[in-house]
């Protein structure tokens, strides 16, 4: 773990001359960036455009996969992506079709030029994991967290904050989401 890429936005929350109270400060940074500060809606599509996707809920966490699995399913090093609520998620135009793995955790294609969209990870039927290129705008988007490096070639670099060799237990996410929403990465 180390802090290269993590920005501290205290710039956005702390009033000059009002506190010297750093804790309270953060405190105010994680509302504030939840309810304000993403520039929300975005918008998203895939490759052929006839599928379009609208985000209207704050990302819990972006996340870079270095896994085989995701390196065959993007022909690249490693997947982007960012988890956001379900309630913040919607198709527009297109109806997205199963592929990938056709298993428990289900990936969402375009059924015309295939690209990969999203995917619904198994027992978390509140998230969806959006492909971050599928992103109109995605210049702001850096990946906090990367996954699998123990798979990952040996050129590929993410910069990410946090980094694993494999996919991290359950308990490890909440400290990192609770980081995320304070000094991560948005628009
Ligand atoms: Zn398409
Ligand atoms: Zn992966």
């Amino acid at each position: 773990m180390n802090g290269r890429r993590v920005r501290p936005r205290a710039a956005h929350t702390a009033e000059p001359g009002t506190s010297s109270d750093a804790s309270h400060r953060d405190a105010c940074a994680v509302e504030f960036h939840a309810m304000s500060d993403w520039n929300l809606p975005w918008t998203a599509a895939c490759r052929c455009e006839r599928i379009h996707m609208r985000v209207t809920a704050p990302p819990i966490v972006t996340m870079a996969c270095h896994c085989r699995g995701c390196q065959r399913m993007t022909a690249s090093a490693f997947s982007l992506s960012m988890l956001v609520p379900s309630a913040g998620f919607e198709i527009v135009t297109g109806e997205p079709v199963i592929g990938g793995l056709h298993g428990p955790d289900r990936h969402f294609h375009c059924a015309y030029c295939k690209s990969w969209l999203f995917t619904r990870p198994s027992g978390m039927d509140g998230f969806v994991n959006i492909r971050a290129t599928m992103l109109d705008d995605h210049g702001w988007y850096v990946p906090f967290v990367e996954t699998c490096t123990a798979e990952a070639l040996p050129w590929a670099k993410t910069g990410a904050a946090h980094s694993f060799a494999n996919i991290p237990a359950p308990e490890t996410w909440g400290p990192i989401v609770a980081e995320f929403a304070r000094v991560g990465p948005h628009p």
